[in-house]
């Protein structure tokens, strides 16, 4: 099973694929984790992603397709797998096309004004980037990931201001993917405002119809 998570920052895509992961035993690929990790690393990526991160924007196409290649092909990907976060615009998917093999395109769709508010109280753990939320799904212990036990950080690009510019980003970037994968015939639109568990059943019953 080979998908794409769809959808503008904060629709909860990182959640959604966490929970996949889970269900059907296939990776997640969250190039916004691969990212971080590479800044963390202090890698020569991880400088230009520095950067790029903070401002909202994106990282150049050619970059990108070879991070996400070269995960692809390792043993893990080899029943399937969950692009989370990419490709993020046409120029990206057009570079995936006849490359990767894509089964679905599962689009989380939200009312856009709910997305500053869930994307300014977003934790993430700093061990297994686990993902929480401080009104909607707060941690059992205050700043400790329930998973793993690691300590909540909230993201670099998080805050108001970083947040505005990637949802701008998303609108004139991202968006157009919504009619490219339709026209693909590989679109699947999921309602995703009515609570994470609702949201999970409804994309299960498109993939098992697949
Ligand atoms: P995310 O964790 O998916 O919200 O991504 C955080 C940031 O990482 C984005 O705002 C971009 O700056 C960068 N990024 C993540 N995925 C991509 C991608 N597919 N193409 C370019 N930049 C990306």
């Amino acid at each position: 099973m080979r998908i794409i998570m769809l959808g503008p920052p904060g629709a909860g895509k990182g959640t959604q694929a966490q929970f996949l992961v889970e269900k059907y035993k296939i990776p997640q690929i969250s190039t916004g984790d691969l990212l971080r990790k590479a800044i963390s690393e202090g890698s020569e990526l991880g400088k230009i992603a520095k950067r790029t991160i903070d401002q909202g924007i994106l990282l150049p196409t050619d970059i990108m397709f070879k991070l996400v290649k070269e995960r692809i092909s390792q043993p893990d990907c080899s029943a399937g797998y969950i692009l989370d976060g990419y490709p993020r615009n046409i120029e990206q998917a057009e570079s995936l096309k006849g490359n990767v093999e894509i089964d679905a395109v599962i689009n989380l769709v939200v009312d856009q004004g709910v997305l500053v508010n869930r994307l300014t109280s977003r934790r993430t753990c700093s061990k297994c980037n686990a993902v929480y939320n401080l009104t909607a799904r707060p941690p059992r212990v205050e700043g400790k990931c329930d998973a793993c036990g690691g300590d909540l950080y909230q993201r670099s690009d998080d805050t108001v201001e970083t947040v505005e510019k990637r949802l701008e980003t998303y609108r004139v970037e991202t968006e157009p993917l919504i009619r490219y994968y339709d026209n693909l015939g590989l679109l699947k639109n999921i309602d995703a405002g009515k609570g994470m568990n609702a949201t999970l059943d409804r994309i299960c019953a498109v993939l098992e119809s697949l």
